[in-house]
């Protein structure tokens, strides 16, 4: 990738954009036609049979964050967001950080659970003993309703139990949870995992002497938990009014707040999400499934609390970890069908599911640092200024350079409100 023809991407037009990107060769010449032509979208007969009833296809922008080096790879980040400042934010953290030599990331392994709910097992202990004595006979069960997954060198891998005590206070019986632990391969797998845990049911049932509640799989993905790590030089977070390290110790104080008070918690993992999110719709993944698996994870100690951590080493650098379930997947699902979500594919240079998992997390931190530095600086007002004025340019009815032009007036107006924008509109107008 030629990175030099890239620089002050965002100054460029949409047309020397999608340019640029052919020229640096971040994207292939059919790419660079198709984009050219609009042709990436989801044609309305697919659409049709993706979903009931369907009627039309909703669009949201398609934009490109720059300057991410992850475990020294450059890359540009698919986004898909309707948020303005998002991609704005995420290509800023992605410069900081890339200045003090990217994220560092990893993922141990990435199996998927389902569950097989069993409800009145009257001897817990024997049903245990029965399910655990027939773990192999389960697993090829469960191989015998998947077969092709071993082709892909997935399968099951091991048949967990988990006693679920009743509970008086919510008036809940006692249950048992038998976990199947898969290994999916390239797939995030929720199809590959139901049809197991379908199948394995009746064996279940008999081995355990109780009736079956219901089997599906758990978006709890506890077992694909990816990591990302970056550690900045404070000179990097300087601005205009504050050095580098007053920047980092507000945004390591910041964190400490967001881990003690769920309120702010809930923002700071909001804030993470923007950046996961766009990249799982942009990719064609299950948003929803990683986005309660994610707060799920954050309030593991048993009250919600930041994901992310910001701390700082011996030399005084800024250090931000980030840690959470990722349950993606590089093929099957939405990416088979859709042609926009395999256009991002190509252009994060085809990654497998463990190292898209891996890039979320790193863009995940970068939209951190992004929001938290802002907050303990400027305020993140300032920052969403110019693109707020364009929305709001846009939603009173300016069209082509009388968005830039209202803008621009809206910025420098007392009151940035759509009577102000509308004002200046008709002025212009004029
Ligand atoms: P698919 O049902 O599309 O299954 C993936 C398929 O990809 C496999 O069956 C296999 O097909 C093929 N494949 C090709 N190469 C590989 C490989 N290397 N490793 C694994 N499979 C490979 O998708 P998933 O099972 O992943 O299910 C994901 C979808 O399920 C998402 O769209 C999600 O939204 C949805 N979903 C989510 C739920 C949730 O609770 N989160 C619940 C239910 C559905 P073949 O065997 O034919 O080669």
């Amino acid at each position: 990738m030629e990175k030099e023809i890239l620089h002050r991407f965002y100054k460029k037009s949409h047309a020397e954009k999608i340019k640029a990107l052919y020229r640096a060769e971040a994207i292939s010449e059919e790419d660079y036609q198709a984009l050219t032509k609009e042709t990436l979208k989801l044609s309305p007969s697919v659409a049709n049979e993706m979903i009931e009833n369907y009627i039309l296809n909703y669009e949201f922008p398609f934009g490109v964050a720059m300057n991410f080096v992850i475990d020294e790879k450059e890359r540009l980040i698919p986004m898909v967001t309707e948020e303005p400042s998002v991609v704005a934010a995420a290509s800023n953290a992605g410069k900081i950080v890339g200045l003090s030599g990217g994220f560092q990331t990893e993922m141990k392994e990435r199996l998927m659970i389902a569950q097989i709910v069993l409800k009145n097992v009257s001897d817990i202990k024997t049903a245990t003993k029965n399910i655990q004595e027939n773990e192999e006979e389960i697993i090829d069960l469960a191989h015998a309703a998947y077969p092709s997954i071993l082709n892909y060198r997935g399968g099951a891998r091991r048949v967990d139990v988990r006693l679920i005590s009743a509970d008086t206070e919510f008036e809940t019986p006692e249950f048992l949870a038998i976990h199947l632990v898969v290994d999916t391969g390239e797939a995030m797998g929720a199809n590959i995992v139901n049809t197991m845990a379908e199948a394995v049911a009746p064996f279940i049932v008999e081995l355990s002497g109780g009736s079956r509640l219901m089997n599906i799989l758990s978006n709890y993905a506890t077992e694909s938990i990816a990591s990302a790590k970056c550690v900045i030089q404070p000179k990097y977070l300087a601005t205009k009014t504050m050095s580098g390290e007053t920047v980092r110790d507000r945004i390591i104080e910041a964190t400490q707040f967001a881990l003690a008070d769920p309120y702010r918690a809930v923002t700071h993992n909001k804030g993470i999400m923007n950046g996961i999110d766009a990249v799982l719709l942009a990719t064609g993944n299950d948003w929803r499934a990683v986005e309660a698996g994610a707060h799920a994870y954050a309030s593991k100690s048993g009250q919600y609390r930041s994901l992310s951590r910001w701390t700082k080493d011996e030399k005084g650098n800024l250090v931000g970890q980030l840690k959470l379930p990722i349950s993606v997947g590089s093929v099957g699902g939405t990416l088979s069908i859709h042609p926009g979500a395999q256009f991002a594919y190509r252009l994060l240079d085809q990654p497998c599911a463990a190292e898209l998992s891996r890039i979320l997390v790193a863009v995940g931190l970068a939209q951190n640092l992004a929001a938290i530095r802002a907050l303990v600086t400027e305020g993140i007002q300032r920052g969403h200024m110019s693109l707020q004025a364009r929305s709001l340019a846009i939603r009173v009815g300016a069209t082509g350079e009388n968005i830039e032009r209202v803008a621009k007036r809206l910025q420098e107006a007392k009151h940035m409100n759509s009577t102000t924008a509308q004002e200046i509109l008709e002025d212009l107008s004029k």
